[in-house]
């Protein structure tokens, strides 16, 4: 293969080929057989089978799927702690949710440079999973509040430096949930402190979108919206407006949050929202659970009215919903009904190929059906969904004039198997594992499983060794302050060498 420079870019038309390439024609995909893709700098210039003109490299794939990158709405984007909820239940007894004594001392749990450093490592695995735009989501659960401009700035620079296009918005809040000294559950409200790091927020984003940089823009990103107030959800929809970015409102996840909501204002998330005019093209929705007129909630409620009509985009995140025991009802439901719907990683894998995989079975199962979801279905929601929900038709697809924001999926290895069509043998048998090389905005970023700039076995002994100094501390924050070892289960007893 050609050898790149270090920049990653080549000057002139590049020509790319594989023996499927997902090409964009008249508002869908289509898949071309023994495709080409040509792209000269940020922008696809040719799509189909005989390039006429000279090019200035030529890459072969060979037995592979070239694929418009996948778009991550809900992009995992720290060292997930969500992992250790899968069978360490309930929340409340494991540091899922502060208890008082921790409230009133809560701190940073990581230092400035480990926040760098989860935040680079996190983009690195997006790209790895052929993730080409994301927009990060992280807990604040070990933050002291909100996320901040000083790991956003990093992040920023993280995005350009490896190459990842990404909207970053830091995550504020105006009020938290607590577990107080009965073990129930309470609500803490500081509505000063969190317009503060609103505002913080704000400037990021204005400071953000001033650089016109291709690949990093800013969303707003208010966290879950039981610890927000009114008045921040109405500002944060007032500034999404006036800067005309997106915003992220977590509301359709959980119980608490639900319930939270209807107790206090006697409305469903979706309602309360639409009542402050906070529901727009720009929203994004994770996660489409909890929503009225679905078998998961026992209220009547204009919810369904609400989301086709609002224009928002559902963030739909297969893994994270199965893994917890709840699932959207139904995505072929919300399609059928014209509702927008994105996909989000939100936990760790950060692989949109196993999200599409877990999707397609639990909606099937959630629908009673074999055939309500088909394979394309989900792959329009990884990269299409995503690309509309950001209001970018130059996203999401390959066709000239698109960004060249391109990934190769080896489709030729044994374990791979016999291949019956691209897609579905994708949403079967494959894996973001089989993702080896990822274009972003015409710079190769990933070329045969690495990524310039970027170790991923220090990588990954660094994140082992930051995560268990986080997981030392959560005696802490959890309620009670048992030791670690009664925090967290072991699947089977741990025999030591000397047990
Ligand atoms: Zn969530």
């Amino acid at each position: 293969m050609t050898t790149l420079p270090p920049s990653g870019r080549i000057d002139g038309p590049v020509l790319l080929t594989a023996r499927w390439v997902v090409g964009h024609r008249d508002g869908r995909h289509v898949i071309l057989d023994d495709g080409v893709v040509v792209f000269e700098g940020d922008r696809v210039v040719f799509v189909g089978h005989d390039y006429p003109g000279a090019v200035a490299a030529r890459i072969d794939y060979g037995n592979a799927i070239l694929s418009p990158g996948f778009v991550d709405l809900d992009a995992l984007s720290d060292l997930d702690t969500t992992v250790l909820a899968f069978d360490n239940q309930p929340s409340w007894r494991k540091g899922r949710v502060w208890p008082r004594s921790y409230m009133e001392r809560a701190y940073e749990m990581y230092t400035q440079e480990e926040l760098a450093f989860q935040k680079r490592y996190a983009f690195a695995q997006l790209i790895r999973n052929g993730v080409t735009t994301a927009l990060p989501i992280a807990s604040l659960f070990y933050r002291a509040w909100g996320e901040t401009d000083a790991e956003f700035s990093a992040a920023a620079d993280a995005a350009h430096e490896l190459g990842l296009r990404v909207y970053l918005g830091p995550a504020y809040r105006t009020g938290n949930s607590y577990v107080d000294d009965d073990g129930r559950i309470a609500f803490f409200y500081d509505e000063e402190r969190g317009f503060r790091s609103f505002a913080d927020s704000l400037a990021f984003a204005e400071r953000i979108e001033g650089l016109a940089s291709p690949l990093v823009r800013a969303m707003l990103a208010p966290d879950r919206i039981e610890t927000c107030t009114p008045d921040l959800v109405r500002r944060t929809a007032d500034a999404g407006r006036d800067l005309d970015i997106p915003v992220r409102q977590h509301c359709c996840q959980s119980d608490l949050e639900f319930t939270r909501i209807t107790a206090t204002y006697g409305m469903t998330p979706l309602e309360w929202l639409d009542s402050l005019g906070a529901l727009d093209e720009r929203v994004l929705l994770p996660h489409g659970e909890l929503v009225a007129g679905t078998r998961h909630v026992d209220r009547p409620g204009r919810d369904l009215d609400i989301l086709k009509n609002a224009g928002a985009t559902l963030v739909h995140c297969p893994l994270v919903s199965a893994r917890h025991g709840g699932f959207m009802d139904s995505f072929s439901k919300f399609r059928a009904m014209g509702v927008r719907i994105g996909l989000g990683t939100d936990t760790w894998p950060p692989d949109v190929i196993q999200n599409m995989q877990v999707g397609v079975m639990i909606s099937r199962v959630m629908d009673g059906s074999i055939d309500s979801v088909r394979s394309e279905h989900y792959f329009d929601a990884a990269t299409l969904g995503g690309a509309d929900a950001l209001r970018r038709p130059d996203l999401g697809r390959l066709q000239a004039g698109a960004k060249a924001d391109i990934i190769v999926i080896d489709m030729g290895h044994d374990r791979i198997g016999h291949v019956i069509d691209p897609i579905q043998t994708l949403m079967m048998a494959s894996s973001g594992r089989d993702v080896t090389d990822v274009v972003i905005d015409g710079r190769f970023v990933m070329v045969d499983g690495q990524i310039p700039g970027f170790d991923a076995t220090a990588g990954q002994a660094r994140a082992q060794r930051q995560f268990d100094g986080l997981v030392a501390r959560y005696p802490e924050r959890t309620y009670g302050h048992p030791p670690v070892g009664e925090i967290f289960s072991s699947a089977y007893p741990r025999l030591g060498r000397n047990a």
